[in-house]
């Protein structure tokens, strides 16, 4: 299958509300390309310096999302283009994110990440944390970020029930959120789903998913 037939099935699958963000970590620019010229916008990169590497010989129109978990110190590397950080899960880190944004004289649009995975490996806040961190004054001072809505990764599992519960946990979360409007918050987008989950993830009210490998293809290396 190619890249653009398999794009055209994925984007035939979803409902005219959800995003599709195709994933292309590890993926040669050649791909993104021919998924370009299939009319797809969107990227989702996971390591800053590749995604920066990209951005610099794809065409401009694309809407580069970074995916992966942030480190504050690399922030700077990618503000002057990124559209949507989905991986935020610290005041910490949107301070720098809104501090690198300004320098640009830009308003950076994130996600904030929810744990809601059992395992103890993946990033993420706790609903708790989410809310008091919208509601807090040094948040509301952060005026070149806007937080857009909520991601979280799902356990990696067959388990279709467990899956089906922590986006559930998410939804709810999301939905408990919204109510939050403030001139840096307009909670709308919930960012769940992947190659193996999507269709689930919208069935549960995903309005974003992140599609790789059915997309590109299988990864040589895991990341
Ligand atoms: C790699 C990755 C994806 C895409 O995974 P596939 O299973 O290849 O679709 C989605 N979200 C995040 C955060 C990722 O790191």
């Amino acid at each position: 299958m190619s890249i653009t037939k398999n794009l055209e099935y994925i984007k035939n699958s979803l409902p005219q509300h959800v995003t599709l963000v195709a994933v292309s970590k590890t993926k040669p620019v050649e791909n993104l390309q021919e998924a370009y010229n299939a009319g797809q916008r969107i990227f989702g990169e996971n390591k800053i310096q590749e995604m920066a590497e990209k951005f610099e010989v794809l065409p401009k129109d694309i809407s580069w999302h970074m995916i992966g978990h942030v480190q504050s110190n690399k922030v700077k590397y990618m503000a002057e283009f990124v559209d949507l950080i989905h991986g935020c899960d610290s005041f910490k880190l949107l301070k720098e994110i809104n501090k690198q944004a300004k320098k640009h004289d830009r308003i950076i649009n994130c996600l904030l990440q929810l744990k809601i995975a059992k395992e103890d490996t993946k990033f993420g806040m706790s609903p708790k944390e989410a809310s008091t961190l919208l509601n807090s004054e040094e948040f509301s001072s952060l005026k070149n970020i806007c937080v857009t809505g909520v991601m979280g990764m799902a356990t990696f599992t067959e388990n279709q029930n467990q899956v089906k519960e922590e986006f559930e946990t998410l939804k709810s979360t999301f939905d408990n959120l919204k109510s939050i409007t403030l001139d840096n918050c307009t909670i709308k987008t919930i960012s769940m789903g992947m190659s193996g989950d999507y269709k689930l993830a919208i069935d549960c009210g995903s309005t974003m998913v992140r599609v790789g490998s059915s997309i590109f293809g299988s990864r040589t290396y895991n990341s």
